[in-house]
């Protein structure tokens, strides 16, 4: 087999329309000459938006990561927060870009997502929110976290990056907690190029995230905060709204391919899929295995046979946040206090998931693990 006939399949290739029907859109921009700054497509994503997900409030940013940082900020955060390391390093560098202290707490085996019994016995006079990670688009305990932060009087923000559609007790996820951060980015579900957004529970809370995305200007001559430039501009805006129309078709196409991965590994002893977190409606958005004791080879070894036969799979989340040199020094980051994360991070493998993957190209991967 040569590499002409056999490209390289990555973990993910971005959506994209086809480039006709976002000509128009140019057009348009170059007609009206608004550029950024809440322009005319701005208003428009944010609204297809809410429409789309079900929320009442979204303030669109240029990245997922300046989306972090300013919901910590627009929530006054401050101190220690509680947070998961089993997840993509922006999460917890948002917390330093805010001089936060993150407070490192163990995944629940069965989700991966952060564990709610272990987060009272992380809270001290210090802390002032949690931020867990709906991890591959799997909604957290959202009841039990909520139920902790109203009983220390914490925050929640949830770090929803991977969670775009995503529905839970009959309504979207990002629904809970004091605010969710969305990402955009290329490599994400449902992408605008780079792009992000946090959803608000009300307008009063949207204005203030707006007003801090936009150097803290309330008017021409009215600055409130030291805040940053975090604006989404006119083209990745235009973009966004050419992408919904093309999302459920994409959603489509990622159920069908989760569900070939299901059937063709079920019976693989060592290879367990992850299930749902029990969302009603899921996106699909990363099909990780975990590769255990009972499989012939490790997981390394697996991770490197994948990429020799051009399978280019990635070891989402490996290492874990509290493993990089910033955190790795912090208490909370001790592997005796994540086994759970740890043993995840040494076993995960993501495997290729997007729309237009085949069939035959899921049943070549299946049988490279299979055999
Ligand atoms: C992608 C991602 C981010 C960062 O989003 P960007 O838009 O790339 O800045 C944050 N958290 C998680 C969990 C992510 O996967």
């Amino acid at each position: 087999m040569s590499a002409k006939e056999n490209p390289p399949i990555y973990v993910t290739r971005p959506l994209l329309p086809p480039l006709e029907a976002f000509l128009p859109y140019l057009e348009q921009i170059w007609e009206g000459k608004w550029l950024t700054n809440n322009g005319p497509f701005h208003q428009q994503f944010e609204q297809a938006l809410c429409d789309h997900l079900g929320v009442g409030n979204v303030s669109l940013f240029a990245n997922g990561t300046l989306a972090l940082v300013t919901a910590l900020q627009a929530m006054r955060i401050t101190g220690e927060v509680i947070t998961t390391p089993y997840s993509f390093v922006a999460t917890a560098h948002s917390l330093l870009w805010n001089g936060i202290k993150p407070v490192f707490v163990d995944i629940d085996p069965r989700t991966l997502n952060l564990d709610p019994d272990k987060i009272e016995a992380a809270i001290t006079p210090q802390t002032t929110a949690i931020l867990p990670v709906h991890c591959y688009g799997h909604p957290c305990d959202v009841a039990r976290i909520q139920e902790i932060a109203d009983n220390y009087r914490l925050k929640v923000i949830y770090d929803a990056a991977h969670a775009f559609g995503v529905r839970c007790n009959g309504e979207s996820v990002l629904r809970h907690g004091d605010l969710s951060v969305l990402s955009f980015h290329a490599t994400k579900v449902f992408n605008t190029f780079e792009g992000g957004a946090i959803v608000s529970p009300d307008a009063k809370t949207k204005r203030h995230v707006d007003h801090l995305k936009n150097f803290g200007f309330v008017d021409e001559v009215t600055v409130v905060a030291s805040g940053i430039n975090g604006k989404m501009s006119e083209i990745n805006a235009a973009f966004g709204v050419l992408q919904l129309k093309g999302i459920d078709a994409a959603l489509q196409q990622r159920q069908a391919i989760d569900g070939w991965y299901r059937e063709g590994l079920k019976d693989v002893a060592g290879i367990d899929c992850l299930g749902d977190a029990g969302e009603d409606v899921k996106n699909y958005a990363y099909f990780p295995i975990l590769v255990r004791q009972a499989y012939p080879l490790s997981r390394d070894a697996l991770f490197r046979k994948l990429r020799d036969n051009g399978i280019v799979a990635r070891r989402y989340f490996y290492p874990l946040i509290s493993d990089f040199p910033m955190y790795r020094g912090l208490p909370s980051a001790a592997r005796a206090n994540l086994p759970v994360a740890s043993s995840a991070s040494e076993a995960v493998i993501c495997l290729p998931i997007y729309p237009g993957l085949t069939f035959e190209q899921v049943d070549r991967i299946v049988g490279l693990i299979r055999n």
